[in-house]
């Protein structure tokens, strides 16, 4: 309506134009060279008027053949488009069935259908892993890793993938460093660049890629574990008295922390703290190695003092392994009645496995010496002894295998932070690369 107004008003425009130009009697003189061309104005005005008709017809006209152009290009571009992602869901398809070649073939398609983008570089690098084609799929990964348009983290993520699968560990890590340096919360990459600092004694650069514990008793074990390694290589005994005091803050129910702190301490001849520190540690991870470091004691020291002190000791801090501990100390003193109470303590707090019985076997033959008490009395006990259960040992809640002794890495399975004094092992999942979409 308004168009067919603005029509109206147009032609009502130029009708009275020619009215006006009618009206005024003259003409128009053309003279190019030697020809001279006189027309009156009115037909000068309408063969000016008829030839910008003309242009505007033209204008038109070629404005229509680009558009029909343009629009052909973009159906034909569309219908590429259409085909390439066809061909990405079937290669995504065929990786999922486990079908590598299917996979190769349609990711080569939607390669040539949309080009190198980060998508067909990364399902190529899958598919020729898939099918496997390394060299190829370290190609494709390699070049996504390059991008600058987004992908790079999982082409560095394809690369440690293809290096963990050929044991190369270096190459692994360095990919996943690559990773972390633009995507620091990638936990992938964190367990692969940690795994290796571990592998290279880096304990520093393990610390800084472990969390914070936050109330995460594991993560606490670990970081425990790391300080305590670290603390070991250190060679200045200030620095690693620091390290240990942390790895006893990280994580207080760790006896191996509280061991090195309370050993780090009387090597100093700092004889009070490193008693106060044990004190803290058997109340906080009561285990047999606290307890023999408290029965330890000082150089000369009589065996009645010695068996007093530990007593002391254990009436404080209570628990079986002290109770074991203040038996011993009360034996190697001859007070077998104080050793025999202790052994009751020790077995009312709960200690059942072979060391009960060897103490009471001990102190039968001691206390009842050369008598045939003392041989039909040390012989029950070691039968006993024989049967009981073993005492507990370090165990990996990640592989299972058990330790006689504590290391910050479990020496099967490698995992830091892993071993518990006595647990049924649970078995932790191990580290591996998760499927970014089911069926890489
Ligand atoms: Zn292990």
């Amino acid at each position: 309506m308004r168009r067919a107004l603005a029509v109206l008003f147009v032609l009502a425009l130029a009708a009275a134009a020619a009215l006006w130009i009618a009206d005024r009697p003259g003409t128009v003189m053309l003279a190019v060279a030697d020809l001279a061309i006189e027309a009156p104005l009115w037909l000068a005005g309408l063969a000016l008027a008829l030839t910008l008709l003309a242009v505007a017809v033209l204008v038109w006209l070629l404005a229509r053949l680009r558009g029909w152009f343009e629009r052909r290009r973009l159906a034909k571009a569309l219908r590429r488009r259409d085909e390439g992602d066809a061909a990405v869901i079937a290669a995504l398809e065929a990786l999922a069935a486990g079908d590598g070649p299917g996979a190769l073939k349609n990711g080569r398609k939607a390669r040539r259908l949309l080009g190198d983008t980060p998508l067909t570089l990364l399902l190529n690098g899958h598919a020729a892993r898939a099918a496997g084609e390394i060299e190829a799929a370290e190609r494709s990964f390699r070049s996504l890793a390059a991008r600058r348009d987004g992908g790079a983290t999982l082409g560095h993520r394809g690369l440690a993938q293809l290096a963990v699968e050929r044991g190369a560990e270096g190459e692994a890590a360095e990919a996943a460093r690559a990773a972390l340096a633009l995507r620091p919360e990638a936990g992938w990459a964190q367990s692969l660049a940690f795994a290796d600092s571990v592998r290279r004694h880096d304990w520093q650069g393990a610390l800084r890629l472990l969390p914070e514990a936050r109330g995460d008793a594991a993560v606490g074990f670990r970081r425990a574990a790391l300080l305590l390694a670290a603390a070991r290589e250190e060679t200045d005994p200030i620095a690693a008295q620091r390290l240990e005091e942390e790895a006893v803050a990280a994580a207080p129910g760790l006896a191996p922390a509280h061991a090195a702190l309370v050993r780090r301490l009387r090597a100093a001849g700092r004889i009070r703290h490193a008693e106060r520190a044990l004190e803290r540690g058997l109340a906080a991870a009561p285990h047999p190695m606290l307890a023999s470091l408290a029965l330890e004691g000082t150089p000369g020291e009589p065996k009645v003092a010695r068996a007093r002190r530990v007593a002391s000791l254990a009436g404080h801090v209570g628990g079986a392994e002290m109770a074991l501990v203040a038996a011993r100390a009360a034996l190697e003193a001859e007070l077998w009645s104080e050793a025999r109470r202790w052994i009751e303590r020790a077995r009312a707090a709960g200690l059942e496995d072979r060391r009960l019985h060897v103490v009471l076997a001990e102190l039968a033959e001691r206390e009842f010496a050369g008598t045939d008490r003392a041989r039909s009395e040390a012989e029950a006990h070691w039968r006993d002894a024989a049967s009981a259960p073993a005492e507990p040992a370090w165990s990996c809640t990640s592989c299972a295998a058990s330790q006689p002794e504590w290391t910050p890495a479990c020496t099967n399975c490698g995992a830091v932070g892993t071993l518990r004094w006595g647990e049924a092992a649970g078995l932790a999942p191990r580290f591996g690369l998760p499927a970014p979409i089911p069926g890489l």
